[in-house]
C-alpha cells in the first residue's frame, strides 16, 4: 500500500551513485505502490546524468526512429542526413520520411540561419521614469564595463545588445548574447546576473528577477516571433508539378489552398503565434532525440509555413524565428543523445547552426507531408493505418 511522506528514508537520498538510485527507487516503489521494474532497467549511469536531473530513479524509454535521408544545402548543413526522431506518435516518422523523399525528388531543401542570439531579460525596480532614464543612459555609456562583467562569467558567451523596456517603476533589459554552440540559457542567465549586479551598484536600481519574462523562455511570445530567439532559420523547397502529382496525389494549387485556408487564415482566426500544421511534432521528436530542452518546443512551434503554386510547381517554406538548440551542454552531454547527434554530424563545437538548419528541414518535410495528405483527403486514413 502507498505510504506517507517521510516513512521511506530512501526518498531523502540525494546521492548520484547507482546504489543511491536503487535505494531511492525502492523507496519510491514502497511509497507509491507502483512496480518500477521497467524504469529500473536503466542503461544510464546516474553520475553521468548528475547535471541533468535530481532524484533519478531510472529512465523512461521513448522509441527512436529515423526519417530520411533528406538532402540539404544550407549555410552549415550540406549533404544527406538521416534524422533521429524520438516519439510515441504513430505515423509521424513515416510522414516526415515521405516529405523528405518528395523534397529530394525536387532537388532537396535549402536552409539558412538568419540570426543567432539567446536572450535573458531581467526586471529591475526603479523609482520612476527619471530613474529609469538615468539607468538606461548609464547602460549606454558603460557597455565596455558591462561586456567585461559578462566576460568574467563565460568565455564563449558575448553580449550583443541590451534592449530596454521601461514600464512604470519596472525596467526590463532584454540582453542578447551569442552563445557559441551552447543553447545558452544557463550561460545567458549567469552572465545577466553579473550585468545586473553591476547596474545595481552603479545606479541604485534593484534586480527583482533575473528573468522578467520578456526573455521570453518556454512561453509562446510575440517578442520572439518578431525579434527571434536562439536561431532564426528558414528552409524552402521547390517540388516540380509531376513529382507533386505523382508522389503526393494532389496538385500544387490544392496544397497551397489548404495552406492558405488552414495554416494562414485558420491560425489567424484562432490567434495562434505562428501559422503551421504541426511544427511542434517535428521539433519535439528531434529535440528529445538529440538532448535539447523539450520545454523549448514552445519556441519551435511558432513556425510560419508558406506554400505557392508556381506555374504548377509547389514552392514551400518554413520560417522559424525561435529555434533554441545547442550541440554542447545541457542534455547533449548524455550518451544516447550524443549518438543521435552523431547521426547527423552535429555533436560538439561548430555544429549548433547546422543543427538548427536540420531542424527547419525536418519541420518543412512534416509540413509538406501533412498539408499534402489533407489536400488529398488522406490524413485520417494514414493515421488509421499507421497510428492505431
Ligand atoms: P550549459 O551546459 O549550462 O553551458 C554550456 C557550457 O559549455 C559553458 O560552461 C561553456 O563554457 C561550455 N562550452 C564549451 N564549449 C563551448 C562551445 N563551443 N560553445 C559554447 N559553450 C561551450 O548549457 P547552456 O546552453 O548555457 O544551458 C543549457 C541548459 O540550460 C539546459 O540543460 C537547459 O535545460 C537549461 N535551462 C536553463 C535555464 C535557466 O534559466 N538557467 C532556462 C532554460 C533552460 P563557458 O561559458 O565558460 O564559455
Amino acid at each position: 500500500m502507498p505510504g506517507t511522506m517521510g516513512e521511506q528514508k530512501g526518498l531523502k537520498n540525494r546521492g548520484y551513485s547507482a546504489a543511491d538510485m536503487e535505494e531511492r527507487r525502492a523507496a519510491a516503489e514502497e511509497f507509491t505502490g507502483a512496480s518500477l521494474d521497467t524504469i529500473a532497467k536503466c542503461g544510464l549511469d546516474p553520475e553521468t546524468a548528475s547535471k541533468n536531473i535530481e532524484n533519478m530513479i531510472g529512465t523512461v524509454q521513448i522509441p527512436l526512429g529515423y526519417a530520411g535521408p533528406v538532402r540539404i544545402s544550407g549555410g552549415e548543413a550540406n549533404g544527406e542526413f538521416l534524422v533521429p526522431l524520438a516519439t510515441t506518435e504513430g505515423a509521424l516518422v513515416a510522414s516526415i520520411s515521405r516529405g523528405m523523399s518528395v523534397m529530394n525528388d525536387g532537388g532537396g531543401v535549402r536552409a539558412r540561419v538568419l540570426s543567432d542570439a539567446m536572450t535573458r531579460a531581467p526586471v529591475l525596480r526603479v523609482d520612476g521614469i527619471d530613474h529609469a532614464c538615468r539607468v538606461m543612459e548609464w547602460i549606454d555609456s558603460n557597455m565596455d564595463a558591462i561586456e567585461a562583467a559578462v566576460a568574467e562569467t563565460t568565455s564563449h558567451g558575448k553580449l550583443i545588445r541590451i534592449d530596454k523596456y521601461p514600464a512604470g517603476r519596472s525596467l526590463y533589459l532584454r540582453c542578447a548574447y551569442s552563445t557559441g554552440d551552447a543553447m545558452g540559457m544557463n550561460m545567458a542567465t549567469i552572465a545577466t546576473e553579473a550585468v545586473c549586479r553591476l547596474i545595481e551598484k552603479e545606479t541604485g536600481a534593484v534586480m527583482v528577477s533575473v528573468s522578467g519574462n520578456m526573455c521570453s523562455d518556454k512561453k509562446p511570445a510575440a517578442i520572439n516571433m518578431i525579434n527571434g530567439r536562439g536561431k532564426t532559420v528558414v528552409a524552402e523547397a521547390t517540388i516540380p508539378k509531376e513529382v507533386v502529382e505523382k508522389r503526393l496525389h494532389a496538385t500544387s494549387a490544392a496544397i497551397a489552398e489548404t495552406n492558405y485556408r488552414k495554416n494562414l487564415l485558420g491560425s489567424s482566426l484562432a490567434g495562434t503565434l505562428g501559422a503551421n500544421a504541426h511544427a511542434a511534432n517535428m521539433v519535439a521528436a528531434l529535440f528529445i532525440a538529440t538532448g535539447q530542452d523539450p520545454a523549448q518546443v514552445v519556441g519551435g512551434s511558432m513556425a510560419v509555413t508558406t506554400c505557392e503554386d508556381v506555374d504548377g510547381d509547389l514552392y514551400i517554406s518554413v520560417r522559424m524565428p525561435t529555434v533554441e538548440v545547442g550541440t554542447v551542454g545541457g542534455g547533449t552531454r548524455l550518451p544516447c543523445q550524443r549518438e543521435a547527434l552523431q547521426m547527423i554530424g552535429c555533436l560538439g563545437e561548430g555544429k549548433a547552426r547546422k543543427l538548427a538548419e536540420i531542424v527547419a528541414a525536418t519541420v518543412l518535410a512534416g509540413e509538406l507531408s501533412t498539408l499534402a495528405a489533407q489536400a488529398a483527403g488522406q490524413l485520417g486514413a494514414a493515421h488509421a493505418a499507421l497510428g492505431r
